[in-house]
């Protein structure tokens, strides 16, 4: 071989070295990418931010046309904790109830790569239909589909059915096992706050929001007020209706007080027919006035006992209000009990004097100390 045809070969393997390096590098950029979205799923525990992390952040680190995604929301436990989803994300999220259209999308259960026919396009990118080459990766978990990704591009070059997509592969699998942990927490924090009944919160969530919302009153220098009401002579509803129309009437009950309050205000079932109702950045004369609205809300409404009749019910209505004490001696607990026992004893003069009624109670100033703590 001659010299020339040498140094012929020679920059021929330069170039190909070269070449290996580069996408060796490019390789480890990928990847470093992929370890960090990784990262980043790992640490949601809300569904909406896995669903925001991979419809919007992975779309633009990995310079994706479109991303969509199909979940199963299976036994009703997913739909629920989407109800905030921005337009922009619920566009591309389809639940769906029955999960046989995911086994149609992966007879085999493995990805597929590469173009699409229109049917699917159709039902996988519903508003993109300039996808020209996609990745559909199956969500797996326990050995079920749960899911379905699919990476849209307007390339028809992207994606080709004869590549490999491994990390895709592995960041699939992690994303099902993520999402399967979000809906676990979610529910589990769901069903420990709620009351299963009227799906208000329950007793327990009050506890801690009144805390909360004290320490805030008492930092912003506002008042906070705190009704505190009963169902007049439910018992007898129980035994003339039955328990169920008992229980029918708490829902509706629940429901109207729901949508007279505000969104920062924290309504709670406190326990059996009574509820607490805490109303931040609200003065006494204001939270006497609300509870009085409600308390006729609820005389002027007919409720259904389940079997034909309507019937009329009352509330009665006891009130207090924290202001911040600079003098104050109490612990946020104390002062939590001082307001709860204010609203209490007003509710007990309420029934008292003839039921259906509000009455207010000066809460004692937190300067002192009660006996009764
Ligand atoms: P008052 O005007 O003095 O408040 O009379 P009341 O009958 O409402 O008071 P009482 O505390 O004697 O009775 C409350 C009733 O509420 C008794 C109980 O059967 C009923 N109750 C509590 N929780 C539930 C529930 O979850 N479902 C139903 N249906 N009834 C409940
Ligand atoms: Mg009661
Ligand atoms: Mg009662």
């Amino acid at each position: 071989m001659d010299i020339h045809a040498l140094q012929q070969e020679n920059l021929q393997l330069k170039k190909m070295l070269n070449t290996a390096i580069s996408e060796a590098k490019l390789n480890k950029v990928v990847l470093q990418r992929f370890i960090d979205t990784e990262l980043q799923m790992l640490s949601c525990t809300k569904l909406t931010d896995l669903m925001s992390l991979l419809i919007k952040d992975f779309r633009q680190n990995f310079k994706l046309n479109i991303v969509t995604l199909i979940l199963h929301n299976k036994d009703e436990l997913v739909s629920p904790l989407l109800d905030n989803l921005s337009p922009e994300l619920a566009k591309n999220l389809t639940l769906i109830d029955d999960p046989h259209l995911l086994s149609t999308i992966y007879p085999d259960t493995t990805f597929r790569a590469g173009e699409i026919n229109q049917d699917f396009k159709k039902q996988l990118f519903p508003h993109n239909p300039f996808v020209l080459s996609c990745v559909l990766l199956p969500l797996i978990n326990k050995g079920q589909l749960v899911g379905s990704l699919h990476l849209g591009a307007k390339d028809p070059n992207r994606y080709h059915s004869e590549y490999r997509y491994d990390y895709l592969e592995r960041m699939s699998a992690l994303l099902a096992a993520c999402i399967d942990n979000c809906i676990i927490q979610e529910n589990l924090a769901y069903l420990s706050s709620t009351d299963t009944l009227t799906k208000l919160y329950n007793r327990h969530s009050f506890d801690l929001e009144i805390d909360k919302a004290l320490q805030r009153a008492g930092r912003q220098k506002q008042y906070l007020s705190l009704l505190f009401l009963d169902i007049d002579h439910f018992k007898h509803v129980n035994d003339t209706y039955g328990h169920s129309a008992g229980d029918a009437i708490l829902k509706t009950f629940a429901s109207i007080l729901k949508k007279q309050l505000r969104n920062t205000d924290f309504l709670a079932r406190f326990g059996g027919e009574e509820f607490a109702i805490l109303l931040p950045d609200c003065k006494p004369e204001q939270a006497q006035h609300i509870a009085n609205t409600l308390r006729v809300k609820i005389t002027e409404q007919t409720f259904d006992t389940l079997n034909g009749a309507q019937i009329n019910i009352s509330t009665s209505i006891g009130v207090s209000s924290y202001f911040f004490d600079k003098n104050n001696t109490l612990s946020l607990v104390e002062l939590a009990r001082v307001l709860l026992n204010s609203s209490d004893e007003a509710l007990y003069k309420a029934k008292q004097s003839g039921r259906n009624k509000v009455v207010f109670k000066e809460m004692p100033p937190a300067s002192r100390k009660i006996n009764s703590l």
